[in-house]
């Protein structure tokens, strides 16, 4: 058993195309874990949570209900309420039965120009609702690991997505850190389990010096980068892999729950 609860989420991304797939595929999801699985039950059972499209979420916190897989948004918006058009804050995330946002998704840094700056903002506002907790994305990119810049890219990533945390808010598991090098995501390019370690323990270090290695050790850090049921295990063997963030894997729910299985 680890000393970090397991955490596996899934991130649908755009997909599926139309309600009544999403339906189908919560529907095949809440079966699965009914039937022979105790999730979020036990400390030593992983935690589990799934990021469908907003306009998806309502039914998926209705049909997941009892089955332990939690609900998060993909992203969220930096704003309480007005006239933000387009936008959507936390709070409402909250009151659509959400306990997840994903943020710094490597696809809205690059695809929307997310900076840290505005990740961080995000951040803090979705840590203004008690009920809410974050998984941060970092990663670097295939140029960037090439030339060995993996730890100064994550580093600056973890140091301005978390500037002005608490460190009591690391201690109380509101933030999950997922460490998803960009050259792995979507590409069937998943990193080793050494690499994925490497990169783990760059991340805590950059954790410790920004605060102590109490917390540093207390974060949960997931891999996420082409993850498939026959990577889990091995990956979840390395000491600082704490669990997965899965993409394109979890649009099918067989597949899903052998990575959970597998964690
Ligand atoms: C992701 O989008 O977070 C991801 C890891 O995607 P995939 O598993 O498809 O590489």
């Amino acid at each position: 058993i680890k000393p970090r609860r397991p955490i596996v989420a899934g991130n649908w991304k755009l997909n599926p195309s139309t309600r009544a797939e999403a339906i189908t595929l919560l529907k095949l999801l809440a079966a699965n874990f009914l039937n022979n699985r105790n999730t979020n039950q036990s400390a030593d059972t992983p935690e589990t949570v799934i990021f469908p499209p907003l306009p998806y979420l309502s039914d998926a916190v209705e049909i997941l209900e009892g089955t332990g897989i939690q609900v998060g948004a993909q992203d969220v918006g930096p704003n309480e309420k007005g006239a933000f058009t387009g936008e959507v804050a936390p709070s409402m995330l909250v009151s659509a039965g959400c306990s997840y946002v994903l943020l710094g998704h490597s696809e809205r840094r690059t695809l929307f120009g997310e900076t840290d700056e505005e990740i961080n903002a995000k951040l803090h506002k979705s840590l203004e609702q008690p009920s809410l907790k974050v998984i941060l994305c970092v990663g670097e990119t295939l140029q960037e690991y090439e030339n060995g810049l993996l730890e100064s890219v994550v580093d600056s990533q973890i140091r301005k997505g978390l500037d002005g945390v608490d460190p009591a808010v690391l201690m109380n598991d509101r933030v999950i850190i997922a460490y998803e090098p960009v050259w792995a995501i979507g590409t069937g390019l998943v990193a080793t389990p050494a690499q994925a370690q490497h990169a783990h323990v760059a991340i805590r270090n950059s954790l410790a010096n920004m605060y102590d290695t109490e917390v540093a050790g207390s974060v949960r850090i997931q891999y996420g980068g082409s993850v498939t049921a026959d990577s889990t295990e091995e990956l979840m063997g390395e000491n600082d892999v704490d669990g997965a963030l899965v993409g394109g894997a979890s649009l099918n729910a067989d597949s899903f729950t052998r990575i959970y299985d597998g964690a």
